[in-house]
């Protein structure tokens, strides 16, 4: 008892960082349908999937070092289709900074469409989008394969 009141105390004073008390109340917000998101863990890498459209958040690059992970693609389990009808909302705030996010066309795959916060560099993938980016993986292999000759 003691020691949660001691705690209490600690967080009156130095409050913690925006991000983290996000994370510690739960309450990270979907950008898209407002729905709450589920934080899942894949390997050491934590991603928010939305419990309402199955949208997903990454941390800033995250999207990138999960996608190079084997079976990556199955944390995105959302229907494609409604993924695809919220590419027609802009101007949505990141979950983390409520900044408007930038609408991106992703360097590899002009199709895929997504959002990234200018402030913390995350990344918001709407359902069916990260799917088909973790499974474009041949060139991987190769950028792998030239890095290490060139390093
Ligand atoms: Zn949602
Ligand atoms: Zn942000």
């Amino acid at each position: 008892m003691v020691v949660v009141e001691a705690k209490a105390l600690r967080e009156a004073k130095s409050p913690l960082p925006h991000r983290s008390l996000f994370a510690t109340l739960g309450r990270v917000q979907c950008p898209k349908c407002g729905e709450r998101l589920e934080a899942i863990l894949y390997e050491d890498i934590t991603v928010d999937r939305c419990l309402g459209c199955r949208g997903l958040w990454f941390d800033a690059r995250e999207e990138d070092r999960l996608r190079k992970l084997r079976g990556a693609a199955s944390i995105d389990i959302g229907d494609a289709s409604v993924g695809r009808s919220h590419n027609s909302l802009s101007h949505v705030p990141c979950p983390r900074c409520r900044v408007p996010m930038i609408r991106m066309v992703h360097a590899e795959q002009s199709h895929i469409w997504y959002e990234r916060c200018g402030s913390c560099g995350g990344a918001w993938f709407d359902a069916g989008e990260f799917r088909r980016l973790a499974e474009h993986t041949p060139f991987d292999l190769f950028r792998r394969l030239f890095a290490r000759a060139r390093w």
